[in-house]
């Protein structure tokens, strides 16, 4: 038998509605917040993610579904591909590959789609898995920089998630600084490690080398006693970053939005500065982080753009639809009316009587004139709907049909241009 490839799932109804149910509120919210969509390719060139991402992070050095796409003609050169791991940095090479700075204003921009990274499976971590996300990006004169852009987003992700009705979730903030403090604090971090770094898991031995950041996010419980004694960013953040971070908090407090300061926050991605921040919740387990995501004020000039400072996130859908299935149930649409064709003949009445049900937005099911009545009953109520209506020869002449409540088990005969509304009355 031919399976899904591992780390992949198929999406089945009805947790395809909690998937809807969650993007339909999404796509809500980013309108409000007056965010547009983009929409780009799923694969793009390797390069981009290897400049934009970072060569030294998890992500590209061993997690990228990477192809040669070989040339189809002599003119034609051959080019490597990467299955998008992320798609910040493909909105920012669409931003600049469309001089999209040439709009009024700042750009702010939301995205839904499946995303690649070959990690180890577990519950909550996927092969393929999908991401919305948005980013509001622009040139310094449209207000780009500002840390009002990082407050709205991370008021407008509040909101996201209280309107889903998610409870109990944490926004965890730090600021990683910029091009100029932050190498500096690396060098501090470099020689901290030396001494101890012997001391730690392989993972940190290895990190210390090409990633000192990412030491800070070890989870290893031996290596928290050294972790915990290591330089912090926040005592090396330069003037303006310290400032910014304060004034995203100020901003924060005063919209009311909770967060907790987590100085050991760092992301995955290289192109983080200043905001950094995650939401996690806690019945996710291991994988608890639902969103990550930040600021990245040097991340067009690395692909090549002018200078446009930006800040987004990704919220991982599969996580968030895990954190809500116990409301499954709430979101799945069932039939409102089975329509029950009795004899021969009675399959086209049927879908003339459904056809004009489905125009008054009544979710109708069908059954066929094979069935005998007892079999379109019981289908009827195995699939949740809450009328079955009975179609024979004498409904068809008459035009009023049998309306058979599944629910309570009465019955009552209505004119057909009352059966809709009837039906809707429930
Ligand atoms: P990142 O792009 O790494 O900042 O991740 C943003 C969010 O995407 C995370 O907080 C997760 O919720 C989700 N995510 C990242 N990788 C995976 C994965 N392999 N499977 C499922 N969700 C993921």
């Amino acid at each position: 038998m031919i399976k899904a490839i591992r780390g992949t799932r198929d999406l089945l109804p009805p947790d395809t509605a909690l998937w809807n149910f969650v993007e339909s509120i999404a796509r809500q919210v980013f309108r409000e917040y007056n965010f547009q969509e983009i929409r780009t390719p799923i694969f793009e060139a390797t390069e981009l993610f290897a400049r934009g991402v970072g060569e030294d992070t998890d992500i590209v050095s061993k997690e990228m579904y990477t192809f040669e796409d070989r040339s189809r003609a002599e003119s034609e050169k051959g080019q490597s591909l990467t299955l998008r791991p992320e798609n910040t940095a493909g909105v920012v090479r669409a931003y600049i590959e469309h001089k999209m700075w040439e709009r009024p204003g700042v750009q702010k921009l939301f995205y839904i789609g499946p995303q690649f990274r070959r990690e180890r499976p577990q519950k909550g971590r996927y092969r393929q898995f999908y991401q919305i996300g948005a980013e509001v990006i622009g040139p310094t004169t449209a207000g780009s920089e500002s840390p009002a852009r990082d407050a709205e987003v991370l008021e407008m992700l509040a909101t996201l998630l209280d309107r889903l009705g998610i409870q109990g979730w944490t926004l965890q903030l730090n600021s990683v600084g910029c091009s100029e403090d932050r190498p500096v604090y690396l060098e501090a971090l470099r020689e901290a490690l030396k001494p101890v770094v012997g001391q730690m898991c392989f993972d940190c031995q290895r990190r210390a080398e090409t990633n000192p950041l990412r030491v800070l996010d070890c989870k290893v419980p031996e290596d928290q006693p050294i972790i915990e004694k290591l330089p912090r960013m926040k005592d090396y953040l330069n003037e303006s970053c310290r400032e910014h971070f304060q004034q995203v908090q100020d901003i924060l407090k005063a919209a009311g939005v909770p967060y907790v300061l987590n100085d050991r926050l760092v992301r995955g991605l290289d192109y983080y500065t200043r905001t950094a921040f995650e939401f996690t919740h806690g019945a996710l387990g291991a994988q608890n982080a639902i969103l990550g995501g930040g600021r990245y004020d040097g991340l067009s000039e690395a692909i090549g753009g002018p200078k446009a400072p930006g800040i987004g996130f990704a919220i991982g859908e599969d996580r968030l639809v895990l954190s809500l299935e116990e409301s499954a149930e709430a979101v799945v649409s069932k039939p409102d009316a089975y329509i029950a064709p009795l004899g021969p003949g009675m399959n086209a009445e049927a879908v003339k009587l459904a056809r004009e049900l489905r125009q008054n937005s009544v979710i109708i099911e069908v059954g066929d004139e094979t069935f005998r009545l007892k079999k379109s009953l019981e289908t009827a109520s195995k699939i949740g709907a809450c009328f079955a209506i009975i179609l024979g020869e004498n409904e068809a002449k008459s035009n009023a049909f049998a309306l058979k409540n599944l629910a309570t088990g009465q019955q009552e005969t209505v004119p057909r241009a009352e059966l809709a509304g009837r039906i809707r009355k429930i």
